[in-house]
């Protein structure tokens, strides 16, 4: 939403918000979990001359449908005792790359990161194996095993790993707290730390992990929350940032 021209920092349920700029006007981009709760929120804000303020908003009430998978792997759905320490692990690992904030100027207008039918499923309320699970957090991208994964804007390799829902991972942090991330790749032609151009290769497209299929799972997070990957497809987006 749009802000005044003195805004110096936004933060919204204790987490510092992406500032951009488009035609002039800055704009608070703010990520809503998928478990917000209708009603009206306030952005905390602070001014360049230091002074305190706050804007409110409101979230509507969305609906998103129900869809139900059959995944071979019973093992991916309902994991063994001894693969929980991993989960844990794993889920640790990236909750730490999501929160990370780097203060630099930030990219809007994606690439898409690879070719193929894009699924609409973001949010959609997942029944694996006949059982309720999270709501799915990202796009999906079919495409052949192999197909190449680039990155869609500049960015930072903070993780990478071969986890136990998502198989081959990698997390690329693209500054503010805009962080995308890469699953079920083949190959990662990426290492921890790596500095990407946007279109860089990332890795390709697989079928490692919890899937039905080759594909790829894309998330987008915005200050801790998961986000659909498709608003940043748009052409609409503000283009620029700057802290
Ligand atoms: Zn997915």
């Amino acid at each position: 939403m749009a802000v005044d021209k003195d805004v110096h920092t936004v933060r919204f349920e204790d987490r510092p918000v992406l500032l951009a700029e488009q035609a002039g006007k800055r704009y608070a981009v703010v990520g809503l979990a998928l478990t917000t709760k209708p009603g009206n929120y306030q952005l905390a804000l602070t001014t360049t001359q230091g002074a305190l303020a706050s804007q409110s908003f409101q979230v509507q009430h969305k609906d998103y449908p129900e869809q139900r998978l059959t995944i071979a792997d019973d093992r991916k759905v309902n994991p063994y005792q001894q693969d929980l320490p991993r989960i844990r692990e794993e889920r640790a690992t990236m909750d730490q790359a999501f929160v990370n904030f780097a203060a630099v100027p930030v990219q809007l207008d994606f690439l898409s990161p690879t070719q193929g039918p894009k699924s609409s499923s973001f949010g959609s309320r997942r029944i694996l194996n006949g059982q309720p699970r999270n709501p799915h957090s990202g796009m999906d991208i079919a495409a052949p095993t192999g197909t190449p994964v680039i990155a869609p804007a500049a960015g930072v390799v903070t993780a990478m790993g071969e986890y136990f829902f998502n198989g081959n991972t990698v997390i690329v942090d693209h500054g503010q707290g805009l962080v995308t991330m890469y699953c079920h790749l083949s190959e990662m032609d990426v290492k921890p730390g790596a500095r990407l151009e946007q279109g860089a290769l990332i890795g390709k497209v697989g079928q490692t992990g919890r899937v039905t299929g080759p594909h790829l799972h894309w998330s987008v997070s915005l200050n801790n929350a998961r986000v659909d990957p498709a608003l940043f497809l748009s052409r609409a987006a503000p283009q620029v940032g700057a802290p």
